[in-house]
């Protein structure tokens, strides 16, 4: 049995300040014990959040990080810097660091190798656009990504992966993957993991749907057999977060 993964991705949103007022609010409502809660913060306040989430049983991420470990990297951190800051998740290959910042397939491959070298659990992102879902040929373009990010990870660490289905027709857009759409690609999704590894091996690895999930859709769309929880943008920095991890009520 996977355990569900529910993680919110504050995206580019609240301050320090703000982070230890949203927190205050969601703290105790999200602090549930049969699912793995994340909150994923801006990484210039993941050492407040930590501060903030003492005590819980919430999880900590961050959305970003270079994959080499030192240097003349300017504005850039470091997988080392936000495990030590307090984080244990790290977001890789959203689509908007792929489209606004051109992050491409073989950066998403480095970056996963380095989150697992530096003991950081990776939530990657995959999914397409609507031109590719409308000429059906999203599965194999899905595919793709998921043999290229998971070049040369070990069984051991792909098992440790989490995926994310976003298709990103649906991300922000209030326009939600039905069940069913999203079933079938985090279906197709482990059944690609087990041609890659093994049918154990991709037994085991939690994939998400990520996509304007919301309070009124998280239960339909969490109780489907291949998805294991959520990545959840804009609801997540609001209290109807609270109802989303506590879904089965
Ligand atoms: C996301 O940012 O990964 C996401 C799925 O956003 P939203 O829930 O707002 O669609």
């Amino acid at each position: 049995m996977r355990k569900k993964i529910i993680a919110g991705n504050w995206k580019m949103n609240m301050t320090p300040t703000e982070t230890k007022e949203l927190i205050a609010k969601l703290k105790s409502g999200c602090d549930v014990k049969d699912a793995d809660v994340v909150f994923v913060v801006p990484s210039i306040d993941v050492t407040t959040a930590k501060a903030s989430l003492e005590g819980s049983n919430i999880k900590l991420g961050t959305q970003n990080f270079y994959f080499e470990d030192k240097g003349a990297f300017t504005g850039e951190i470091s997988a080392k810097m936000i495990l030590d800051a307090g984080a244990e998740y790290v977001i890789i290959g959203h689509s908007e660091r792929r489209m606004i910042f051109k992050e491409d397939d073989k950066m998403i491959n480095l970056k996963l190798k380095k989150a697992h070298e530096a003991g950081l659990k990776p939530i990657l992102c995959c999914g397409e656009s609507l031109e590719l879902r409308e000429a059906g040929t999203y599965k194999t373009f899905i595919e793709g990504q998921i043999k290229s990010a998971f070049d040369g990870i070990s069984d051991s660490d792909a098992k440790k992966t989490v995926v994310a289905y976003e298709p990103i027709w649906a991300i922000g857009t209030g326009k939600t993957a039905t069940s069913e759409e999203a079933e079938e690609v985090c279906k197709f999704i482990r059944e690609c993991l087990s041609k890659i590894y093994s049918n154990d091996v991709s037994e085991e690895i939690r994939i998400q749907y990520g996509g304007s999930v919301n309070a009124g859709n998280a239960k339909e769309l969490f109780g489907m057999p291949d998805i294991d929880g959520g990545l959840v943008g804009g609801a997540s920095l609001k209290e109807d977060f609270i109802k989303i991890v506590n879904y089965k009520e």
